[in-house]
């Protein structure tokens, strides 16, 4: 049967979709929201970003009163892990920001459809659930249905000792030995996580180098200070399969010894995810990733058809959905909206976390851009040292001529908060004078950007 028209319907309810659904209501659209799961929030909210972060604070809070507080004479004994009560957390805080999305949705009256979307024709939607099969119709479709994880030929996934993020959100004892394949984000943020708790945790990467894509100079730093706290990291490692033994699991390894664990976690990237959305039924055809391409307005080659986050090209960052998500939507209402790519900022949430925006130094030295570098250690500054803190550094690059900023590379305590500073001056196109005249607070980890930006110049005060 044939739902109401509505003006726009959204399908997928991720950071994306969530966030475009809410936007056109604030713009008076009348907007239907087609999700599969029963928890709104996409990968993010249920089994990414936000699991993610909470196990990290917690397996963070754990190694610090293990091994940490000493330095702050602080003397702690018999201190034990509760790990149901810390995977309770967990699932509660994903369970109170999934519920909270459901409340922003009834907030701004978006008709919320349970069941599994798929475009019919330009401007019509199937939706199959449970309950049987609906149809709706509206003027504006946005597809915003996110990735999966990347196979890898060989690793066989069971679910359950071999598995993705998913299963290493809530594995339900510390593994003796865990495998992760990919140093990627997922793989050091829940490497770490299993690492602190107590296991050995093995991390292979097919490439020279960890945190492809990110600044090579820091993600050289970011492996001397992971491998420090405890982390195998072998890179050049190319995994060539991975099979259960009974309750053990074998990693094959080209070149070495086969590796024998209790647990892997493949983590070696994520695809978009256009399993059954009718793309065909419309003619809309994939990229060679696998990607909807889109042009200006993030409109597909269907007019009236859009796609946004994951599933088209860019980096697959939840933050960079959600803007394309309300910039898609001011474009259709409004006429203008749009994302700076050029500012969209990174986070590693390791400890210390990494994070970055703009042009790495890598990219500047292939586009044969002159820079000028000025980096400064959280070693010198007095907050980080109150913080018992001190690994990483601040590293501004800006053009040799004009000093406009042209990327920006933390490692190091708050990382992620820190490089919303140098986004905003990214975004209003700041030079490292800019940065560097700019009274910050003292004591404050961010004077550590201020230094580096009059490092840029030669002229940093503390080091
Ligand atoms: P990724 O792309 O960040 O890293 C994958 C890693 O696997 C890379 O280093 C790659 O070289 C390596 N790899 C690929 N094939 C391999 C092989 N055969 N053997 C060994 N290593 C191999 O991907 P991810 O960590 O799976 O994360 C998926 C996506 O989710 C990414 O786009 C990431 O940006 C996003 N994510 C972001 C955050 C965050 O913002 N904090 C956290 C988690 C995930």
């Amino acid at each position: 049967m044939t739902d109401r028209r509505h003006d726009l319907i959204v399908i997928g309810a991720g950071p994306g979709g969530y966030v475009a659904a809410i936007r056109a209501a604030q713009l008076g659209l009348d907007v239907a929201c087609v999700e599969k799961e029963p928890a709104l929030g996409g990968t993010c909210l249920r089994i990414g970003c936000i699991p993610s972060k909470a196990l990290l604070e917690a397996s963070e809070r754990f190694a610090e009163a293990k091994h940490g507080l000493d330095a702050f004479g602080i003397r702690l004994s018999g201190v034990e892990l509760d790990l149901p009560r810390m995977l309770k957390r967990k699932d509660d805080t994903v369970r109170s920001l999934t519920a909270g999305v459901a409340g922003l949705f009834k907030k701004n009256r978006i008709a919320r459809h349970s069941g599994t979307g798929s475009l019919l024709a330009s401007g019509r939607v199937r939706v199959v659930s449970a309950d049987g099969v609906a149809e709706l119709s509206a003027e504006h479709v946005i597809l915003a249905t996110g990735s999966k994880v990347a196979p890898l030929r060989g690793v066989e996934l069971d679910g359950d000792r071999i598995g993705t993020s998913t299963e290493a959100l809530s594995y339900p004892e510390v593994p003796r030995h865990l495998v992760v394949i990919g140093a990627g984000f997922i793989g050091l943020e829940l490497g770490s996580v299993w690492q602190r708790l107590g296991a050995k945790v093995t991390v292979l990467e097919y490439l020279p180098r960890i945190l492809p894509g990110m600044d090579s100079e820091i993600a050289a730093e970011a492996r001397k200070i992971l491998a420090r706290q405890g982390l195998e990291i072998r890179t050049g490692a190319r995994v060539l399969g991975a099979r259960r033994d009974g309750d053990a699991v074998v990693v094959s390894v080209e070149g070495s010894d086969p590796i024998v664990c209790d647990r892997v976690l493949l983590a070696v990237g994520r695809v978009p995810n256009t399993d059954g959305l009718g793309l065909e039924a419309v003619g809309i055809a994939l990229d060679e990733r696998g990607r909807i391409p889109v042009g200006d307005g993030w409109v597909t080659s269907v007019p009236g058809i859009y796609a946004i986050g994951d599933v088209i090209a860019g980096p697959m960052l939840a933050h960079k959905a959600s803007e394309e998500g309300v910039a898609c939507v001011e474009r259709i209402v409004t006429g203008y909206g749009h994302v700076n790519y050029g500012a969209i900022p990174g986070v590693c949430y390791t400890h210390p976390e990494i994070a970055s925006v703009g042009k790495s130094e890598d990219e500047l030295i292939e586009a044969r851009v002159l820079y000028k570098k000025g980096s400064f250690p959280f070693m010198a500054n007095g907050r980080a040292k109150a913080l018992g803190s001190v690994d990483g550094r601040v590293k501004i690059l800006a053009h040799a001529e004009t000093d406009r900023v042209l990327g920006v590379h933390i490692i190091g305590p708050r990382a992620g908060e820190l490089i919303a500073e140098a986004t905003v001056a990214m975004e209003f196109g700041a030079s490292a004078e800019d940065l560097a005249r700019t009274c910050h607070a003292h004591p404050t980890l961010a004077e550590a950007t201020k230094e580096a930006a009059l490092a840029v110049d030669g002229r940093a005060l503390h080091t």
